[in-house]
């Protein structure tokens, strides 16, 4: 299992792994199966989506932002219900088939780790096998 670290720089955002899967896939020699990608975070999430326009995470932000706004007064004394609230409705894993040795995203498909709590050090977890 690989184990691979990124930093994020705002409270709320989504940052696109993509490149760093890729790598990952490539560097495993994996010709056909499966690439498991799993956020160990309770603040934090992964989701594929459009990549190719950047607003489109900055809209799936801000509607995650109306959704949980921070600051409502919730049952959670920690500060950041709405950061959990937002990682629940995202989900901590994603797949992607593995073809031909790479990932097999639809043509304006990109992977996103979610930060939900930022900014902070994160990580996520990436496992390739075969189906
Ligand atoms: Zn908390």
């Amino acid at each position: 299992m690989n184990e691979i670290t990124l930093k994020t720089s705002k409270r709320v955002e989504l940052v696109d792994i993509t490149a760093k899967v890729k790598e990952a896939v490539r560097k495993s020699g994996l010709e056909q199966g499966l690439c498991y990608i799993y956020v160990p975070h309770t603040t934090g999430a992964v989701t594929i989506n459009e990549s190719a326009d950047p607003d489109v995470a900055l809209d799936i932000a801000d509607q995650l932002n109306e959704l949980a706004p921070p600051g409502k007064s919730y049952k959670h004394r920690e500060g950041n219900a709405d950061s959990h609230i937002k990682s629940s409705v995202i989900g901590n894993t994603a797949e992607v088939f593995v073809e031909d040795g790479r990932l097999k995203l639809g043509t304006w498909q990109g992977i996103f780790f979610c930060e939900f709590d930022g900014p902070r050090t994160r990580k996520f977890w990436l496992k390739v096998g075969e189906l």
